[in-house]
Order: C-alpha cells, then structure tokens, then sequence
C-alpha cells in the first residue's frame, strides 16, 4: 500500500459541476489508471451554509455517465452507499487536530465578531490598504475567551502564521514556489459551528487517507503555503501538487456560461457522447506531445504524464467539441448509434427529444433502419430530434408552411405537377425501394426538364414538413407508399386552398 499512487477528487457540494471540476476528476482518473493506483471520491461538504444535495447527486452522476469509477481506499470503509468518502462524517477528528494544533502552539482560539471583521475591512479600504486579518485574536487571553463563550459569541480556532520567513514547495508542473509568509494572515482552520474549513480539513484527510498526489485548479497556488505550514506544524509529509492550468473562454476571460459552456448533465442532456467529452475535456491542458487529438480512454491512459500537462491556461472551444462528437458519432457502429438515439430521443418533449405525442418506447428497427442515413450529419444526438421526428409521427400530425413550397420562380401549378407525377410513380411503382424510386424520379426530371431539386424539393416537404431532411428516397422507403401517398394527396389539398 505504502507506494502505491492514491489519489482523489474532493469536490463541494455547493453547485452543479462544472467542466472545470470534472477536468480534474478526468486527470485524477487517468493518471490513477496510468499508474495503477486508486481513485477515491471525497465529498467535501464542510461548508454546511452553502450545501446542496442535488450537487451532491450531481456529482455521482456526472462521474458515472463520464465512466470515471472511483474505488475504497483498501482497508478504509467509505462513508456512504455511494462509495465516497464524506467530511461531515469525520468532523471529530479535525476538531481533535485544530485542538492539537492550539496546545502545541501552532493555532489559537479567536473570538473578534463578524462586526468587528467587517469594520477592520472598512478601516483598510480606507486606508487604501489589502483587506487582510490583523491577528489580533494573538493577544486575546483565555480569560477572555472563556468570558465571550459563555457571552455566546462565535470563537473559531486559526493558524498562527510566522511572520517572517519565506515558504516554498514543488508544483509538479511549475517547478519551485517561493510564498513570503508576510503576506499571509493567521487564518481560520475551524469555524464557530465546529466544522473545519477547507485548508484544515483537506490536508487531515490527505494524510488520513494517504493520498500521494493532489490535482487541484490553479486558484488553489496562493494557498498552498498555508496547506505547507499546517504539514509542518503537525510534522507530517506533504502530498505531490499538481496544478492544473484555468479554463477560459475564446476571448480569454474565465470561462463561464457566456462562453457556451455548460455542466456535465447539460452537456449529456444536449446530446453528446461521454467518450467525445471526456476526450475533449483532457485535451483542455494536456496533450500527448504531438497532433493526435482523437484517442480511446484506453490509448489516453497508455499516453498520459504529468510532465504534458500545460502550465498556460486552456481556451474552451464550444465548435471544437461539438466537431469532435460528430466524430464520435460517426465512429458509433449502426447498432449503438441507433441505441444512444433511443435513449437519448425518448426523454421528454421539453427536454428538445421527440414529440410527447409520439408513443414510447421508440421502435429499434426503425431507428435502426434510418440512422445510416443521418449518422453524417449528427454533431449531437439532439439534432437528430428534428432530422427524424416526421418517421414517428402521425400523417396528420406533420405540419407543413405553405410558403417553403415557394420559390423566386416557381408557380404553384408547377409544385401541384410534381407532386401530382410523385403519386403517379408512388402509385405504380413495383418495387418500393430507394434505388427504384431514384431511377423513375430522375427519368421523370429528364422527361419533364425540370431540375431535380427543383422536382424533389416540394415532395420532400411534403412528406417530412421540412426542406431539409435525410436523404429523399431512402426516406420515402422508409415512410412506405401508404404514408407518402397520404402525406402527398394532404400537401396537395392543402395548397389547393
Ligand atoms: N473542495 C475543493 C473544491 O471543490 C477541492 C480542492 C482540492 O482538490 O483540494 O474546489
């Protein structure tokens, strides 16, 4: 156990993931994967105020659906039914820690007030000063905080910070960092309602736990020095750091909604494909060193070092994720396309999937026997909503503008003549097949001179309702001769009215 790489996503509860988060947890999973060591989950929830369960939930379903599995720690039992590790759970041991930390002289009991804080921020905006704690809570005697315990007034515990002096450690990526302690003010390790916060908290549990390398976002660097004083104030080793670089968007401002970017359970409910994000999602920061861009989990994994990692902030392309689920897509054989259609497609109406009035469950063979032909043109499985919904629905229900029949040059007699000469083939043709159906469509566009767009534009709107859907006469196939007969003579009396 003692080498063995360990390392851990330790997300909060407080939202939905984001991108970001869950680029981290991709890293966290790969490199556990490339190193055969173990990938644990903790959920980082001592922050009660601004806890959410549905973030909570989020974050199973976000690593599930991404396939990054997480592990026990051998010989540590998890907290929950979820396999994950919780830190509201082990509440007693950081507040037996910050106890030790006060009795080695390491921390201190506080009791300034909120009030008093936010005046001493005033005094220093003011002064044109940085907001920073003065340590005043040094100076306060036990006496007196006994006498504002017993007043009921809020006392935390902080670090007490040496005031000269320098800090440095490794970041895996960015070499040596050098911290003037100077700049740090004694901060908070446990709060008044007895909960650690996250400085404290995340470096008990990484030694506890013994987790050998910690990926973290590049806004955790300023503070790691206090991360370093509390290792060595309770004289215990400190974990690899590995600093991911930011995510931005185009115009280099940090990356937000505005940019396009979405949770990992929107990005899955928009339509794409879980191998396209995650492939996506770890080239935001690493590369295997040459132009390769399309990889497996399992060719990511034989690739993947730390030393690719990038230390410039990654630029999130929306464009470039939706190419490369195309990509994705198109690699899906027939078989699982048309699955992750049906699963996808079924969802409800307002989720952007099919009609509600369209009967679920959704015919597989049916899928099965269209998805060839829109397989092409899919960036997403959403945009297969609108290239398939007129297969599902009823004849009636196919609705159709008048207006798209029309062109600059066209007249309605000539529509009504097309339309009239596509029942008359519908009508005798033998054989209904796609390849048939070509051959006598395109004779009759000779026959009549007539381009073949312009022939075939108002018997596809007629049958689908729109002027652009999968490829004529395979749909026509598909649709069968009684459908397009019944959707043809009702384009037919429509325009007549
Ligand atoms: N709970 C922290 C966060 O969600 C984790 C940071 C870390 O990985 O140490 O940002």
């Amino acid at each position: 156990m003692k080498n063995e790489i360990l390392v851990r996503y330790a997300p909060s509860p407080t939202g939905i993931p984001h991108i970001g988060n869950i680029r981290t947890a991709i890293f966290d999973w790969i490199y556990s994967k490339s190193n055969h060591g173990n990938f644990i989950l903790r959920i980082e929830d001592t922050d009660q105020s601004r806890y959410d369960p549905k973030s909570e939930t989020a974050i199973y379903e976000s690593l599930e659906w991404l396939g990054l599995s997480w592990n026990e720690i051998p010989g540590k039992k998890p907290d929950t039914l979820k396999k994950s590790y919780v830190q509201s759970k082990r509440k007693k041991l950081y507040i037996q820690i910050a106890q030790e930390l006060v009795n080695s002289g390491n921390a201190y009991y506080d009791d300034t007030t909120p009030e008093e804080l936010i005046s001493l921020r005033k005094k220093q905006q003011e002064l044109g000063l940085p907001p920073r704690y003065d340590n005043r809570g040094r100076y306060r005697t036990k006496e007196d905080i006994d006498k504002s315990k017993s007043n009921g007034l809020p006392i935390v515990i902080r670090f007490k910070v040496p005031q000269n002096g320098s800090i440095k450690f490794t970041d895996e990526i960015r070499g040596k960092i050098n911290f003037n302690l100077s700049e740090i003010e004694d901060f908070v390790i446990l709060k008044s309602d007895g909960m650690p916060t996250y400085h404290l908290a995340h470096v008990v549990d990484d030694k506890d736990m013994g987790i050998t390398h910690v990926f973290r976002g590049e806004e955790w660097i300023s503070s790691t020095p206090k991360h370093l004083l509390i290792h060595q104030a309770l004289n215990i080793s400190t974990p690899k750091y590995i600093h991911v670089p930011l995510i931005l968007g185009k115009d280099k401002s940090k990356l937000s909604k505005r940019h396009g970017a979405k949770s990992v359970l929107e990005y899955r409910d928009q339509g794409y494909l879980p191998e396209a994000l995650f492939n996506y999602l770890v080239l935001l920061g690493w590369s295997p060193g040459n132009d390769e861009e399309i990889m497996s989990k399992s060719d990511i994994i034989k690739k993947f070092s730390i030393e690719k990692i990038s230390e410039s902030p990654a630029v999130f392309d929306q464009e470039k994720l939706e190419w490369m689920n195309g990509i994705y897509i198109r690699k899906l054989s027939i078989d699982k396309l048309s699955k992750a259609l049906i699963s996808y497609l079924e969802k409800p109406e307002i989720d952007g999937c099919l009609p509600d009035q369209i009967k679920r469950p959704i015919n597989y063979s049916q899928v099965k026997s269209i998805a060839p032909f829109i397989q092409e043109r899919l960036k997403t499985l959403k945009d297969s909503t609108e290239m398939l919904d007129f297969f599902f629905l009823a004849d009636e229900d196919i609705k159709i503008n008048k207006d798209d029949y029309f062109t600059k040059s066209n007249q309605i007699k000539d529509i009504l003549k097309s339309l009239n000469e596509a029942l008359n083939i519908i009508n005798k043709i033998k054989k209904f097949k796609s390849d048939e159906l070509e051959l006598l469509f395109r004779t009759l566009s000779k026959e009549l001179n007539i381009k073949p767009g312009i022939l075939f534009t108002p018997i596809r709107i007629s049958v689908t309702g729109k002027k652009i859907a999968p490829p004529l006469f395979e749909t026509l196939e598909i649709l069968g001769r009684k459908r397009c007969l019944s959707r043809i003579n009702k384009a037919i009396k429509l325009l007549k009215e």
